[in-house]
């Protein structure tokens, strides 16, 4: 007896496109066959040529609720998220207030989540400097891994540490074998030149140069050679970084680093001014410095792709004034992950498998999911994304389940339709509708 069956032509495994059943019982994968068995099955679902693959892992999302709802929240967000295919997300420790560096903030969180989780959620921990003392209480509570910032946040209750405070966290850190992920710009040793027009994407680019990113990963390598600490850098934007990783991680380094969909998708040539959309910082760069970031995730120097959906509402995006100088930081995009990481990737003919790596089976690893989430394989969780590869839509607010509909993405012809996320067994989503809410649950460790 078996509770769904899901049958197509081109299922994800880690092992290739194979054709043939997915066996699922009480939210688990229990068989991968080539046929229907004999045995009773509650569910039969036939998805034809429609792409099976498991659901999407997002570890580096924004909420924002409690304290500031009115940029996102968790209901908005999941259902987006459900709407794009992604099952379990990450929450970074800010922008919600009170930010997530004490067992008391991770408390309240927590409360704010209840019940309304469409997907699965976990949590990261902040590193403050002075917080010290409460890492450990975190840890119990359940993070996942804890993330700090070498520069501004953008958030003045988060603030940023430097070199020395993480002499005091990391130990901590390392000893319970958890990843660090920072933010990674230093602004001490270069400074930009003064923005005479705040309006210009290109006086933006310039005001946050590659080398404040390449100070900040040479520094966070060599604390992680110094404690042997897990330290994972977000979004990956200056490809001036790719060597001293890759000589990094040939030393065995755990050092891992993601990028995002809109390092990979735009180019700082094509961005007009005044479009505060695109604002994120680091900034989107140059043409020539993307094809670096897509060569170094061909060859696995960057593992992964999250996209750091940050929203704020209209004023803070400073949509009326278009100044890049004062808008927030932070684009939304959560919903799109795979069809704009996919219409990218397909104009470089990369198979829907490396789609799977980079989404599912790479950014498992960073929360520790690895032994339940992000492959089609037997005792894994049944958690899917059943989606089009071949049909195009165009990006429309209407669409779109986050809170505030302002993205780059807007108007973009995208390539990748998901029809169908599954989670646990359940179809939550399908084409437009979420016929059952509320499924997914905290995640900890
Ligand atoms: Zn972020």
């Amino acid at each position: 007896m078996f509770d769904l069956a899901i049958s197509g032509r081109n299922i994800c495994t880690p092992e290739g496109m194979r054709e043939g059943v997915v066996l699922v019982h009480k939210g688990i994968i229990v068989d991968i066959l080539p046929n229907l068995p004999a045995a009773a099955i509650s569910t039969e679902i036939d998805i034809g040529e429609l792409v099976l693959m498991p659901g999407i892992i997002d570890p580096h999302v924004h909420i924002n609720e409690p304290g500031r709802t009115d940029w996102e929240g968790f209901e908005t967000a999941t259902r987006s998220a459900a709407a794009g295919g992604i099952t379990t997300l990450v929450e970074m420790p800010l922008n919600a207030d009170p930010v997530t560096i004490t067992a008391d903030a991770f408390d309240k969180k927590a409360a704010a989540a209840e019940g309304q989780l469409h997907v699965n959620c976990g949590f990261w921990g902040g590193v403050v400097p002075a917080n010290t003392p409460e890492l450990e209480k975190l840890i119990s509570k359940g993070v996942l891994g804890f993330k700090a910032f070498l520069t501004h946040s953008g958030i003045d209750e988060f603030p940023n540490v430097t070199g020395s405070d993480l002499h005091q966290s990391i130990p901590i850190i390392a000893r319970h074998h958890l990843p660090l992920l920072v933010h990674a710009e230093l602004t001490t040793n270069v400074q930009p030149p003064p923005v005479n027009n705040p309006q210009s994407y290109k006086s933006y680019l310039l005001s946050r140069p590659r080398q404040w990113e390449d100070d900040a990963i040479a520094l966070m390598i060599r604390l992680c050679e110094q404690y042997q600490c897990r330290v994972h850098i977000v979004h990956l934007s200056s490809a001036g970084s790719i060597e001293q990783i890759k000589q990094a991680r040939q030393k065995g380094l755990p050092v891992t680093v993601e990028t995002a969909q809109h390092y990979l998708y735009f180019n700082a040539e094509e961005i007009p001014d005044a479009q505060t959309a695109f604002k994120c910082a680091p900034p989107i760069r140059e043409k020539e410095n993307n094809e670096q970031l897509w060569q170094a995730l061909q060859e696995d120097t960057i593992d992964f792709v999250a996209t750091d959906h940050s929203p704020a509402p209209p004023a803070m995006k400073e949509i009326s004034s278009g100044n890049l100088m004062k808008a927030w930081g932070g684009i939304a995009s959560l919903q799109l992950a795979l069809p704009v990481l996919w219409t990218a990737a397909r104009k470089r003919n990369i198979p829907v498998t490396r789609m799977a790596q980079w989404l599912c089976e790479k950014p498992a690893l960073l929360p520790g999911l690895q032994k339940s989430k992000g492959r089609i394989a037997k005792g894994f969780d049944a958690d899917f994304v059943v989606w089009d590869p071949n049909k195009q839509f165009r990006v429309t607010a209407e669409a779109l389940h986050h809170k505030h509909k302002i993205t780059p993405y807007m108007n973009q012809e995208l390539y990748g339709v998901v029809e169908q996320t599954w989670l646990a067994g359940q179809l939550i989503f399908e084409r437009g509708r979420f016929p059952v809410l509320n499924k997914g649950k905290i995640i900890t460790p």
